[in-house]
């Protein structure tokens, strides 16, 4: 490809777009004597280059990056009988549940179906480890990746992180070990995986499943710091952050050395969305429920939010998506073992009233991609996520709303964030 732009600039204007959500893929196709991703100065995780880097491999990290390419399940994974929502995409099974444990119902960030899900699958011998995110080491407001190789390490891994997470750093040497394993995170992360599968056949041979949160963005760092800063913490004395689990949603559990105080998830979060403290490639995502799944697993609080009185005592109950043959086989085996308690099936509109917020997303992010396009920005490619359909179905002037608050965003600086430098702290 040619480019007035060097490799490095063409890479850098993802993060600069505020494309980039920090998934680590990037880092796994350049190899990490080229492109690392780490901590910046933003306060974000993103690309920085180490070496030498040229345009064929920035090619392949755009072929691949889920900030410039999103799609939807693989055709040769919607079987005939597959139902199809224009909002929710491909089904073939939607159903309440939580995990047979009660103590991993407890544990989890909503009713623990990943966590039961994904110790299912090494007990039952289907995969011989997950790929997942467990709390850094490092940042207690972020995740790392990490290899569960036992049901201890995925209990280890159980809650919700809405701080930035790497999902995909590791990936090589997870694929180098040739072994079958699960992947579960976040919808962008599996996109990126869906996308990388073209260009390395291991991922359609070793990863046997992938499993998803339902997800309406994560908590920006500055978001983090303004809330530690509202409740009237520090935030150079945060030593641990557990953001919810424990009940649903559970406290969100602030440690400062020996210290610790537990508030409320809307504490966190705010009362409603438009409290939300989100990226800017978050506001503009295409797929936050999950397409390219096997399966997908949401909150069930009517509204998209939980209210302070009724989470007092809930114990946590998802809204899981069977999407594959292979997830709706998952969940029906892991109910049979008990390792999952299966309350009652819901159809699609059921799932709208739980998550409003990407119903209203899913309608509004065809108008936000053609604000993208008028400012000269790069418009993620997408393909099998129906959303210039859902877009025609909007009045005119909501798409022209949508547009110009997105060209709006853009131009007052919010859509951008700096030129990637590794942070010193
Ligand atoms: C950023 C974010 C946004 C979310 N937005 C919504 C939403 O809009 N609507 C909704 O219904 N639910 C949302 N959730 C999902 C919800 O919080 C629960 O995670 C989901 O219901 C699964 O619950 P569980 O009890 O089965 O999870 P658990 O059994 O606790 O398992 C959670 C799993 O998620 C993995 N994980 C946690 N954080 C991350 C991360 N940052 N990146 C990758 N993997 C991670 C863990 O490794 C673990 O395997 C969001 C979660 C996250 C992390
Ligand atoms: S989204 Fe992922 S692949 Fe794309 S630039 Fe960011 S870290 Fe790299
Ligand atoms: S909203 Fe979309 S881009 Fe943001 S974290 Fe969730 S899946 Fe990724």
């Amino acid at each position: 490809m040619t480019s007035k732009l060097t490799p490095g600039q063409r890479l850098f204007a993802i993060v600069e777009q505020g494309l980039c959500i920090g998934c680590g893929l990037c880092q796994s196709v350049a190899g990490e004597d080229r492109v690392r991703v780490t901590k910046t100065s933003s306060g974000y995780l993103h690309p920085v280059i180490e070496g030498e880097l040229d345009h064929d491999t920035v090619d392949r990290i755009y072929e691949v990056c889920p900030g410039t390419r999103i799609e939807g399940l693989p055709q040769r994974l919607v079987e005939p009988d597959t139902r199809h929502d224009n909002v929710w995409g491909p089904w073939r099974r939607m159903v309440r549940a939580w995990a047979g444990d009660p103590e991993i119902r407890f544990e989890g960030s909503t009713g623990g179906v990943l966590t039961a899900l994904g110790q299912y699958l090494l007990t039952s011998g289907r995969v011989e480890f997950i790929l997942q995110v467990k709390t850094s080491a490092a940042e207690p407001s972020f995740g790392d990746p990490t290899l569960s190789f036992t049901e201890a390490d995925v209990f280890e891994a159980a809650g919700s992180r809405y701080g930035p997470a790497a999902a995909l750093t590791d990936i090589g040497a997870a694929l180098d070990r040739g072994q079958p394993f699960a992947f579960i995170a976040k919808p962008c992360d599996v996109s990126a995986l869906r996308n990388y599968a073209r260009q390395d056949d291991r991922v359609d041979q070793l990863v046997r499943y992938m499993l998803v949160m339902v997800c309406g963005g994560f908590g920006t760092p500055q978001g983090t710091i303004n809330f530690y800063q509202r409740v009237g913490i520090d935030p150079e004395r945060v030593t641990g952050l557990r953001y919810r689990g424990r009940g649903c949603p559970g406290p969100t559990r602030v440690e400062t050395g020996d210290e610790a105080q537990e508030f409320h998830y809307i504490d966190y979060w705010g009362e409603d969305e438009t409290t939300w403290s989100l990226p800017f490639r978050c506001k503009i995502c295409p797929d936050g429920i999950g397409e390219a799944a096997d399966i997908a697993a949401a909150d069930t609080w009517i509204g998209g939010g939980p209210n302070r009185v009724d989470s007092v005592d809930d114990p946590g109950t998802n809204a899981l998506i069977a999407r594959t043959r292979a997830g709706e086989e998952l969940i029906a085996a892991a109910a049979e073992a008990g390792a999952l308690t299966l309350e009652y099936d819901i159809p699609p509109d059921t799932m709208s009233l739980y998550q409003p917020h990407q119903v209203n997303k899913k309608y509004a992010v065809w108008a936000r991609h053609q604000g993208l396009r008028d400012a000269g920005r790069i418009v993620p490619h997408t393909e099998r996520l129906r959303i210039e359909e859902l877009a025609q179905d909007l009045p005119e002037e909501t798409n022209a709303f949508q547009r110009n608050g997105t060209r709006r965003r853009i131009e007052i600086g919010k859509a951008t964030e700096p030129t990637p430098e590794a942070s010193k702290s």
